[in-house]
Protein backbone atom coordinates (compact mmCIF):
# COMPACT_ATOMS: atom_id res chain seq x y z
CA UNK A 1 0.00 0.00 0.00
CA UNK A 2 1.10 3.58 -0.88
CA UNK A 3 1.89 5.58 2.44
CA UNK A 4 1.37 8.93 0.69
CA UNK A 5 -1.54 8.82 -1.61
CA UNK A 6 -3.77 12.16 -1.32
CA UNK A 7 -7.12 11.39 0.43
CA UNK A 8 -9.92 13.89 -0.22
CA UNK A 9 -12.95 14.21 1.03
CA UNK A 10 -16.19 15.81 -0.55
CA UNK A 11 -18.36 17.06 2.19
CA UNK A 12 -21.88 18.48 1.27
CA UNK A 13 -25.61 18.14 1.60
CA UNK A 14 -27.86 15.86 -1.41
CA UNK A 15 -27.39 17.79 -4.70
CA UNK A 16 -24.36 19.85 -3.67
CA UNK A 17 -22.72 18.35 -6.64
CA UNK A 18 -20.11 16.00 -5.10
CA UNK A 19 -21.08 12.73 -7.13
CA UNK A 20 -20.38 15.36 -9.78
CA UNK A 21 -17.44 16.94 -8.99
CA UNK A 22 -15.74 13.45 -7.91
CA UNK A 23 -15.75 12.32 -11.26
CA UNK A 24 -14.20 15.72 -12.78
CA UNK A 25 -11.34 15.09 -9.89
CA UNK A 26 -10.93 11.81 -11.33
CA UNK A 27 -10.56 12.80 -15.18
CA UNK A 28 -8.10 16.25 -13.88
CA UNK A 29 -6.13 14.25 -11.44
CA UNK A 30 -6.45 10.53 -11.80
CA UNK A 31 -7.93 9.89 -8.32
CA UNK A 32 -10.43 7.46 -7.86
CA UNK A 33 -13.67 8.40 -6.43
CA UNK A 34 -14.98 6.35 -3.28
CA UNK A 35 -18.80 6.65 -2.98
CA UNK A 36 -20.51 4.80 -0.64
CA UNK A 37 -23.87 5.55 -2.23
CA UNK A 38 -22.94 3.75 -5.28
CA UNK A 39 -21.47 1.06 -3.07
CA UNK A 40 -24.40 0.85 -1.12
CA UNK A 41 -26.63 0.82 -4.32
CA UNK A 42 -24.37 -2.21 -5.76
CA UNK A 43 -24.76 -4.29 -2.68
CA UNK A 44 -28.64 -3.57 -2.74
CA UNK A 45 -28.64 -4.62 -6.53
CA UNK A 46 -26.51 -7.50 -5.69
CA UNK A 47 -29.36 -8.71 -2.84
CA UNK A 48 -26.23 -9.40 -0.44
CA UNK A 49 -26.73 -9.17 3.08
CA UNK A 50 -25.12 -5.94 3.24
CA UNK A 51 -27.22 -5.06 0.67
CA UNK A 52 -30.46 -6.40 2.17
CA UNK A 53 -29.78 -4.30 5.52
CA UNK A 54 -29.51 -1.29 3.91
CA UNK A 55 -32.43 -0.94 1.50
CA UNK A 56 -35.16 0.20 3.61
CA UNK A 57 -32.59 2.66 5.24
CA UNK A 58 -31.89 4.17 1.80
CA UNK A 59 -35.00 4.56 0.45
CA UNK A 60 -36.53 6.46 3.58
CA UNK A 61 -33.58 8.59 3.42
CA UNK A 62 -31.87 7.67 6.31
CA UNK A 63 -28.40 6.85 7.43
CA UNK A 64 -27.21 2.95 6.82
CA UNK A 65 -25.32 1.46 10.18
CA UNK A 66 -21.57 3.01 10.23
CA UNK A 67 -20.77 -1.15 10.42
CA UNK A 68 -22.12 -2.09 7.40
CA UNK A 69 -20.63 1.77 5.83
CA UNK A 70 -17.11 0.79 7.03
CA UNK A 71 -16.97 -3.01 6.36
CA UNK A 72 -17.97 -1.98 2.67
CA UNK A 73 -15.53 1.43 2.30
CA UNK A 74 -12.59 -0.07 4.07
CA UNK A 75 -12.87 -3.08 1.06
CA UNK A 76 -12.83 -0.66 -1.36
CA UNK A 77 -10.16 1.26 0.03
CA UNK A 78 -7.83 -2.03 -0.17
CA UNK A 79 -8.00 -2.29 -3.85
CA UNK A 80 -5.11 -1.51 -5.61
CA UNK A 81 -6.60 0.69 -8.30
CA UNK A 82 -7.13 3.53 -4.96
CA UNK A 83 -3.33 3.54 -4.43
CA UNK A 84 -2.67 6.73 -6.59
CA UNK A 85 -5.08 8.61 -4.28
CA UNK A 86 -9.00 8.71 -3.37
CA UNK A 87 -11.95 11.10 -3.38
CA UNK A 88 -14.58 10.09 -0.40
CA UNK A 89 -18.28 11.09 -1.64
CA UNK A 90 -20.86 10.49 0.39
CA UNK A 91 -18.60 9.90 3.77
CA UNK A 92 -18.01 9.98 6.38
CA UNK A 93 -21.21 10.73 7.11
CA UNK A 94 -21.54 10.58 11.38
CA UNK A 95 -18.66 11.23 13.77
CA UNK A 96 -17.83 7.86 14.34
CA UNK A 97 -17.70 7.54 10.72
CA UNK A 98 -15.21 10.09 10.58
CA UNK A 99 -13.02 8.65 13.75
CA UNK A 100 -12.80 5.32 11.99
CA UNK A 101 -11.51 6.58 8.89
CA UNK A 102 -9.02 8.12 10.77
CA UNK A 103 -7.67 4.95 12.63
CA UNK A 104 -7.74 3.12 8.96
CA UNK A 105 -5.76 5.56 7.50
CA UNK A 106 -3.67 5.89 10.72
CA UNK A 107 -2.74 1.96 10.42
CA UNK A 108 -1.32 2.46 6.54
CA UNK A 109 0.26 5.71 7.73
CA UNK A 110 -2.02 8.17 5.91
CA UNK A 111 -4.22 10.91 7.19
CA UNK A 112 -7.06 13.31 5.40
CA UNK A 113 -5.21 15.54 3.06
CA UNK A 114 -8.13 17.98 2.73
CA UNK A 115 -12.18 17.89 3.10
CA UNK A 116 -13.89 19.81 1.42
CA UNK A 117 -17.23 21.37 2.01
CA UNK A 118 -19.69 22.01 -0.71
CA UNK A 119 -21.57 25.11 0.46
CA UNK A 120 -25.24 25.43 -0.88
CA UNK A 121 -28.92 26.76 -0.01
CA UNK A 122 -30.80 24.11 1.06
CA UNK A 123 -33.91 25.29 -0.57
CA UNK A 124 -32.98 24.87 -3.73
CA UNK A 125 -31.38 21.30 -3.26
CA UNK A 126 -34.88 19.69 -3.39
CA UNK A 127 -35.16 20.59 -7.06
CA UNK A 128 -31.55 20.13 -7.86
CA UNK A 129 -32.03 16.05 -6.75
CA UNK A 130 -35.25 15.52 -7.93
CA UNK A 131 -34.76 16.48 -11.49
CA UNK A 132 -31.69 14.48 -12.09
CA UNK A 133 -30.79 11.18 -13.98
CA UNK A 134 -27.75 8.99 -15.14
CA UNK A 135 -26.61 7.76 -18.31
CA UNK A 136 -26.98 3.71 -17.24
CA UNK A 137 -23.67 3.21 -19.23
CA UNK A 138 -20.97 5.62 -18.20
CA UNK A 139 -22.30 7.62 -14.89
CA UNK A 140 -22.85 10.95 -16.33
CA UNK A 141 -24.81 12.85 -14.40
CA UNK A 142 -27.85 14.95 -16.03
CA UNK A 143 -30.45 17.15 -14.84
CA UNK A 144 -34.07 17.78 -16.29
CA UNK A 145 -33.64 21.71 -16.05
CA UNK A 146 -30.10 22.36 -15.90
CA UNK A 147 -28.62 20.09 -18.34
CA UNK A 148 -30.29 18.10 -20.16
CA UNK A 149 -27.94 15.77 -23.16
CA UNK A 150 -26.98 17.83 -26.03
CA UNK A 151 -28.85 15.16 -28.20
CA UNK A 152 -32.23 13.75 -26.14
CA UNK A 153 -32.22 10.46 -25.03
CA UNK A 154 -28.43 9.92 -25.89
CA UNK A 155 -25.47 10.75 -23.79
CA UNK A 156 -22.91 13.48 -24.38
CA UNK A 157 -20.07 11.37 -23.12
CA UNK A 158 -20.27 7.57 -24.03
CA UNK A 159 -23.01 7.66 -26.71
CA UNK A 160 -25.28 5.68 -24.75
CA UNK A 161 -29.26 5.72 -25.02
CA UNK A 162 -30.18 3.90 -21.58
CA UNK A 163 -30.51 6.67 -18.25
CA UNK A 164 -31.68 5.44 -15.09
CA UNK A 165 -32.88 7.96 -11.78
CA UNK A 166 -32.33 6.92 -8.42
CA UNK A 167 -35.23 5.38 -6.30
CA UNK A 168 -34.42 8.39 -3.43
CA UNK A 169 -34.28 11.04 -5.56
CA UNK A 170 -37.73 11.86 -4.72
CA UNK A 171 -38.70 15.43 -3.10
CA UNK A 172 -39.90 13.38 0.22
CA UNK A 173 -37.02 11.34 1.14
CA UNK A 174 -34.54 14.52 -0.21
CA UNK A 175 -36.00 16.16 2.39
CA UNK A 176 -35.26 13.25 5.25
CA UNK A 177 -31.43 12.87 3.74
CA UNK A 178 -31.25 16.79 4.17
CA UNK A 179 -31.93 16.12 7.58
CA UNK A 180 -29.34 13.76 8.30
CA UNK A 181 -27.36 15.58 6.87
CA UNK A 182 -28.06 18.83 8.92
CA UNK A 183 -28.27 16.33 12.20
CA UNK A 184 -24.71 14.14 11.58
CA UNK A 185 -23.02 15.51 9.11
CA UNK A 186 -22.20 19.04 9.08
CA UNK A 187 -20.91 18.48 12.40
CA UNK A 188 -17.98 17.00 10.82
CA UNK A 189 -17.42 20.50 9.06
CA UNK A 190 -15.99 21.69 12.54
CA UNK A 191 -13.62 18.48 12.76
CA UNK A 192 -11.79 18.70 10.11
CA UNK A 193 -11.31 22.33 10.43
CA UNK A 194 -10.01 21.65 14.02
CA UNK A 195 -7.46 19.31 11.92
CA UNK A 196 -6.58 22.02 9.76
CA UNK A 197 -7.31 20.46 6.51
CA UNK A 198 -11.33 22.06 5.72
CA UNK A 199 -11.93 24.13 2.41
CA UNK A 200 -14.78 26.10 1.64
CA UNK A 201 -16.57 26.48 -2.13
CA UNK A 202 -19.70 28.23 -2.99
CA UNK A 203 -21.37 25.35 -4.60
CA UNK A 204 -24.53 27.63 -5.81
CA UNK A 205 -22.21 28.38 -8.58
CA UNK A 206 -21.69 26.95 -12.03
CA UNK A 207 -20.11 24.02 -12.32
CA UNK A 208 -17.05 24.62 -14.05
CA UNK A 209 -16.58 27.36 -11.87
CA UNK A 210 -16.58 24.60 -8.67
CA UNK A 211 -14.23 22.62 -10.73
CA UNK A 212 -12.05 25.44 -10.95
CA UNK A 213 -12.12 25.65 -7.33
CA UNK A 214 -11.44 22.53 -6.36
CA UNK A 215 -8.31 22.01 -8.59
CA UNK A 216 -6.82 25.03 -6.91
CA UNK A 217 -6.99 23.12 -3.49
CA UNK A 218 -6.00 19.93 -4.72
CA UNK A 219 -3.29 21.43 -6.71
CA UNK A 220 -2.16 23.14 -3.66
CA UNK A 221 -2.64 19.93 -1.07
CA UNK A 222 -1.89 17.09 -3.32
CA UNK A 223 0.15 17.76 -6.16
P1 LIG B 1 -25.58 9.16 -1.64
O1 LIG B 1 -25.43 8.43 -2.93
O2 LIG B 1 -24.27 9.59 -1.06
O3 LIG B 1 -26.58 10.29 -1.71
O4 LIG B 1 -26.17 8.10 -0.59
C1 LIG B 1 -27.45 7.51 -0.79
C2 LIG B 1 -27.89 6.84 0.49
O5 LIG B 1 -26.96 5.81 0.86
C3 LIG B 1 -27.94 7.76 1.70
O6 LIG B 1 -29.16 8.49 1.78
C4 LIG B 1 -27.79 6.74 2.83
O7 LIG B 1 -29.00 6.03 3.07
C5 LIG B 1 -26.78 5.76 2.27
N1 LIG B 1 -25.38 6.17 2.55
C6 LIG B 1 -24.43 6.56 1.66
N2 LIG B 1 -23.27 6.81 2.27
C7 LIG B 1 -23.48 6.59 3.59
C8 LIG B 1 -22.68 6.72 4.75
N3 LIG B 1 -21.39 7.13 4.67
N4 LIG B 1 -23.24 6.39 5.94
C9 LIG B 1 -24.52 5.98 6.05
N5 LIG B 1 -25.34 5.86 4.99
C10 LIG B 1 -24.84 6.16 3.77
Amino acid sequence: MVSTRPVLILLGPPGAGKGTQARMLEEDFGLVQLSTGDLLRAAVASGSPAGLAAKAVMEAGGLVSDEIVLAILADRMGQRDTAGGIILDGFPRTAAQAAALDVLLGKLGQKVTAAVSLEVDDAAMVDRVAGRFTCADCGEGYHDSFKQPAVAGTCDKCGGTAFKRRNDDNAETVRARLEAYHAQTAPLIAHYDRLGVLHRIDAMDSIAAIRGALSVIVNQVAA
